[in-house]
């Protein structure tokens, strides 16, 4: 592993005394992602013991790369509040640049397990597929973006305000935002997604389906993308879908109409802000983004949850790699129902 040399902690607290009461802004700019739990029963004893906490990453990913043939190495870009590494792993020779990023919110859980296995596929796989992504793409896989927030099981960052990291990228006032912004500035991805989990899990509206997986194809009103933009959003919209068609109980709903414009993707696709010292990029640079929400951690169907990502990561990966996203409508995806916000399944 190599460590990317970063100035990042002190940018980060500068920024940070600079705009706290930006910072500081209400929970209501946030529909419908509230933090905290799935959803458990008070009386319930949730075990973390299958999930990949912050070693379970850093010995994976050496193995993944001891094993990978040379095709996948994993670096640092920099240093959490806490002092962990801010891993991520490259695999890929390609000319698109796809950004695949996982547990921004700490207690967010199966997407570590999903990406790590992902990469791992990649970094060893011989199908067709696996080397039209190796080919076409170079994948950067962030499997933990907040590993002080994992290892504790929140969602925000566990210093120095316990910011949501998923809200800090016009402040910077956290190192994993300057750190995660000056990777995204090296390699200006072509394409990005995001992986959550939602709080409560809903049922499909005008039906009584869980729903148990959400597409977010815009973290702001759609007005602020680039036509190109907002259509690719779409296409890796469709794509999902038809990846989840039929597969098991799993009823997809589209995620709120969101407005966010501080969230991680949203800045990659508008451009425009950067930390401190820092030049920002133009709009130009993202062609399209979206993130999933897959409903939250029930103990018997972790693995099953840890697949929902798998599934239609990989099918936007290889329709990206072979072109056939480019080409995709989202007729399917314009179709799609709203989530009732219900409680726990009710
Ligand atoms: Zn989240």
């Amino acid at each position: 592993m190599r460590t990317r040399v970063v100035a990042a902690c002190a940018t980060g607290l500068l920024t940070a005394g600079v705009l706290s009461g930006i910072a500081a802004q209400p929970a209501s700019a946030e529909p419908a992602h509230t933090p905290g739990g799935p959803c458990l029963q008070e009386d319930q004893t949730v075990t973390l013991s299958s999930v990949a906490d912050y070693e379970d990453v850093e010995r994976r990913l050496a193995t993944i790369e001891a094993n990978s043939d040379g095709r996948v190495s994993v670096e640092s870009a920099g240093l959490s509040g806490e002092g962990r590494e801010l891993y991520y792993a490259t695999v890929g020779t390609g000319d698109t640049v796809f950004w695949l990023q996982a547990r921004i919110h700490g207690n967010e859980l199966q997407s570590t397990q999903a990406v790590l296995h992902i990469l791992q596929e990649l970094g060893r796989s011989n199908t067709p597929e696996a080397r039209s992504i190796r080919e076409n793409l170079t994948v950067v896989v962030i499997p933990m973006y907040n590993p002080d927030g994992a290892e504790a099981n929140i969602r925000q960052s566990t210093t120095p305000t316990r910011t949501d990291l998923n809200r800090d990228w016009e402040n910077f006032v956290q190192p994993e935002s300057v750190a995660f912004w000056e990777l995204f500035a090296e390699v200006q991805p072509d394409l990005g997604l995001d992986l959550h989990h939602m709080s409560s899990a809903p049922r499909v509206a005008g039906t009584d389906d869980l729903n148990q997986f959400q597409i977010g194809a815009r973290t702001v009103d759609p007005a602020r993308l680039t036509d190109e933009q907002w259509a690719t959003a779409r296409q890796m919209a469709e794509v999902s879908l038809d990846a989840l068609d039929g597969y098991g109980q799993t009823h997809v709903a589209r995620y709120p109409d969101i407005d966010i414009t501080n969230a991680a993707l949203s800045r990659m696709l508008l451009g425009g802000t950067a930390p401190a010292g820092e030049t920002p990029l133009s709009q130009d640079v993202v062609q399209g983004a979206i993130f999933y929400e897959v409903r939250s951690v029930g103990q018997k169907s972790n693995g099953y949850l840890a697949t929902l990502f798998e599934r239609p990561t990989m099918a936007v990966l290889a329709a990206a790699a072979d072109g056939s996203l480019f080409t995709s409508d989202w007729a399917d995806y314009d179709a799609l129902p709203y989530a009732d916000r219900g409680s726990c399944g009710v």
